[in-house]
């Protein structure tokens, strides 16, 4: 029998505590070009309907933990719109022939959020071509490591809330007006969100204000029947780590500081989405869930 999420197993030894290779990607990372591969859940979660018949829109969802989420979503009966950016394809068709293979359908969605006019696309598309979007998962995100502050361009710097905040003001405007009373909202935070490390000044930031974002929203739109919430990851190995996501010295180290000590893997985070996504977590909104291999969070 393959293991899955409900194996009763030791969290330590899951998966195995890996040591990367230096490597690097130009920006946006591939999973196919990713060494060691990930787990994004082909083979190992197993679903069982927490999300029958709902319809999601994912941005970042070609690779890593969008990627996992995809996945997850749609063994667990969604079906799901992806969002990624152009150069990211044959991830983006990989995870799509994943989704049909499960019977659910995979709508292709690339495009540049970091534009306003192209986030409000992406929901207006998708929605036509999922006749509807009752789960919402801001997930894209971008994150290039600069040691100094004056090394950091002004051009870098914008980029990165465009890309990570911007652009989760720009999909959730458009999107709101269109979901019913239980829908719900998931945005991907970081545990970069308290712990920053120095060299992430502008991404941690914009981590920080995701966190906001998500208590103000929820209690705006409680009253609406829409929940939000965030997901809080820790060290997980995927192509954001690779495309200047981390100074290369440390690749080798990566996720072997956290209590359990090693890096996550993508699809360890799929549960926590389907969780927030699902009814069952019908009284939690405002919340920021952390999974992250067992870092002390505020
Ligand atoms: P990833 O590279 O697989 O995913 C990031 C995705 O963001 C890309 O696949 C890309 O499709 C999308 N993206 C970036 N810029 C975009 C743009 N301008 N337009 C459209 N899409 C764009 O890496 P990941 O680690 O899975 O990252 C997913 C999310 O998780 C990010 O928000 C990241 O900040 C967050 N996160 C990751 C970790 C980690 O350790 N990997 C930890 C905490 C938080
Ligand atoms: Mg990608």
């Amino acid at each position: 029998m393959t293991s899955d999420q409900y194996t009763f197993q030791n969290p330590v030894d899951r998966y195995p505590s890996i040591s990367p290779p230096k490597q690097s990607q130009p920006e946006p990372g591939l999973d196919k070009e990713l060494e060691p591969k990930t787990d994004r859940g082909e083979e190992s979660y197993r679903g069982t309907g927490r999300l029958a018949g709902r319809r999601a829109l994912i941005t970042g969802a070609d690779s890593g933990i969008g990627a996992a989420v995809a996945i997850g979503f749609a063994r667990e009966g969604a079906d799901v719109a992806l969002s990624y950016l152009p150069a990211e394809e044959s991830d983006a068709q990989h995870i799509a022939s994943v989704i049909e293979k499960d019977g659910r359908k995979a709508v292709l969605l690339p495009g540049d959020i970091s534009d306003a006019a192209a986030s409000r696309d992406l929901v207006a598309k998708a929605v036509e071509q999922l006749g509807g979007l009752d789960i919402l998962v801001n997930n894209a995100g971008r994150q290039i490591a600069v040691e100094q502050i004056e090394d950091i361009s002004d051009e870098q710097f914008e980029d990165t809330f465009r890309t990570n905040i911007f652009a989760i003001f720009w999909i959730t405007k458009a999107a709101v007006p269109l979901m019913p009373p239980g829908s719900t909202i998931i945005n991907t935070t970081s545990v970069q969100a308290y712990n920053p490390s120095p060299f992430l000044l502008d991404y941690a930031s914009t981590k920080a204000a995701i966190n906001n974002f998500t208590k103000g929203l929820a209690q705006q739109l409680a009253s609406r029947g829409i929940r939000v919430n965030a997901v809080a990851p820790g060290p997980f190995w995927t192509p954001l780590q690779v495309s200047e996501g981390q100074p290369k010295d440390k690749l080798p180290e990566f996720g072997k500081n956290v209590p359990l000590g090693r890096a996550g893997q993508p699809t360890e985070l799929a549960p926590a989405y389907v969780y927030l996504a699902s009814p069952e977590s019908s009284y939690v909104s405002g919340e920021t869930l952390n999974v992250n291999g067992g870092t002390p969070t505020p």
